[in-house]
């Protein structure tokens, strides 16, 4: 099947793979090139704002703020956008093809396809664990989570209602510990009303290393994020040196200290180990243009060396001469950086290397707390850490975004109210 529009080169849309971060603001940030059609490919109808899955689960934020849907986003942007998995990308061809068989031939292409995950070969790991990284992997969190409380107040005997109780998170890193401090206000919050003894609840976190967040933060912030998972409405314990083995249905088998472990657990949860998008990693990219992760090393103006109508951003890709973290931040950054590009080379000018400036770690540190670390310097927690939080989330919404959350109110109002509370 041919593309839409195909005349000549010229003619040819920019496509879009990927509407997160990198490939949203992208497309967004193109929304004034009016010189030539714009494509945005996307598995999922909705945005996902990933770093604020945790006030999706505590209903801090709304649904539709941190998963605007994609109509709304470009609405009379004259983006057009196409629900759809990408399954092959032809380079040579400049192809894109879906898993319904609909093909998008391109003149610029961007991939923005994120990351996936990576179960180190564990055994069970996949299919005995929960994810943490979609709108539906919340719902469905939630769902599980509300279900075996509900049993646990039914259930006479001690050890299995402990089990029911317990949720085990494999990994230290940030949304390890995000998500155990969030549960951990959370589930009391749930277990209270149905008659329950909260100080039952048991949240472990398994780190194979010898301390948590220890990529991801300064030494500052690692330790308000420890006094932080003390000060939590339910227990919060982190078994550091913890290798995991093997997991279970209702169980993980871990080594540490030399010693096994079996720890009995209804609920475990997967934040560790990010694996390259199979779709790039099928890409005929030499080895010598990839890093050790697959991940595909980028020019610094974030084109691919071999096709320079190609440019990748996010997590799916990595300039050697300036590495940055893999997070929302840099993402969206380079999102914009690529489409001063693209309108550069489509008016004949040379593209530019990508600036990114990082803003500082945000860090959710239980409902309706974070601690920020702005500039390396300042540090600031608590209730009004949260209101930088959301604030500085806020700002980083493209205008459209921006103002769709505007026209409907509530996401100041969000704002508001975090404020009135410090
Ligand atoms: C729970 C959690 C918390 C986080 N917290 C933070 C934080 O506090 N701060 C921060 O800076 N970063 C945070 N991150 C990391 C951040 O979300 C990612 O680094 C960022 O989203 C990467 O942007 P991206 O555009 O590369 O990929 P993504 O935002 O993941 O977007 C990829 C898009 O590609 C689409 N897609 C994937 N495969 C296909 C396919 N085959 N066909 C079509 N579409 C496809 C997906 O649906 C998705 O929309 C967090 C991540 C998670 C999971």
């Amino acid at each position: 099947m041919r593309s839409p529009i195909h005349e000549t080169n010229d003619a040819l849309p920019i496509v879009i793979l990927g509407g997160g971060f990198g490939g949203l603001f992208t497309a967004l940030h193109l929304r004034d090139l009016h010189s030539c059609p714009i494509i945005l490919i996307d598995q999922s109808w909705s945005f996902v704002f990933k770093p604020l899955l945790y006030e999706l689960l505590t209903s801090e934020v709304k649904l539709e703020l941190i998963c605007p849907r994609y109509d709304q986003l470009l609405h009379n942007s004259g983006i057009t956008f196409v629900l759809g998995t990408v399954e092959a990308i032809d380079l040579d061809q400049k192809q894109v093809e879906l898993d319904s068989g609909l093909k998008y031939s391109y003149r610029h292409l961007v991939l923005a396809l994120g990351s996936t995950t990576s179960y180190l070969g564990i055994p069970g790991a996949k299919e005995h664990t929960r994810l943490f990284r979609t709108a539906y992997d919340v719902f469905a969190l939630a769902q599980h989570l509300r279900n075996r409380l509900q049993i646990a107040t039914q259930t006479e005997d001690i050890t299995e209602r402990l089990a029911l109780l317990t949720v085990v998170i494999v990994g230290g890193g940030a949304s390890g510990v995000e998500i155990a401090a969030t549960l951990a206000d959370l589930l009391p919050t749930w277990y209270i009303p149905l008659g329950g003894n909260p100080e039952e609840i048991r949240i472990v976190i398994l780190q194979r290393g010898d301390d948590i967040l220890k990529e991801s933060t300064s030494d500052r912030l690692r330790e308000t994020a420890k006094s932080a998972l003390k000060g939590r409405n339910a227990s919060v314990e982190v078994l550091l040196g913890s290798e995991v083995k093997e997991v279970h249905p209702g169980a993980v088998e871990f080594e540490r200290n030399e010693q096994q472990w079996r720890l009995a657990a209804a609920t475990v949860l997967w934040t560790t180990g990010n694996a390259t998008h199979p779709v790039i990693e099928a890409l005929p990219i030499a080895a010598e243009n990839r890093d050790k992760r697959d991940r595909l090393l980028v020019k610094p103006t974030l084109q691919l060396p071999d096709f320079p109508e190609v440019f990748a951003a996010g997590d799916c890709a990595i300039d050697p001469s300036n590495p940055q973290p893999a997070t929302a931040q840099v993402a969206y950054q380079q999102g914009a950086a690529i489409a001063h590009n693209i309108k550069a080379l489509i008016n004949g000018k040379s593209p530019t290397p990508a600036t990114v400036n990082l803003r500082g770690m945000l860090m959710k540190l239980g409902m309706h707390e974070s601690a920020v670390e702005i500039f390396d310097r300042y540090e600031i927690k608590g209730q009004l850490g949260q209101a930088i939080r959301l604030s500085t989330y806020l700002e980083f919404m493209p205008t459209p975004a921006r103002n769709f959350v505007n026209r409907t109110g509530w996401f100041a109002e969000e704002i508001l109210k975090q404020i009135a509370r410090v």
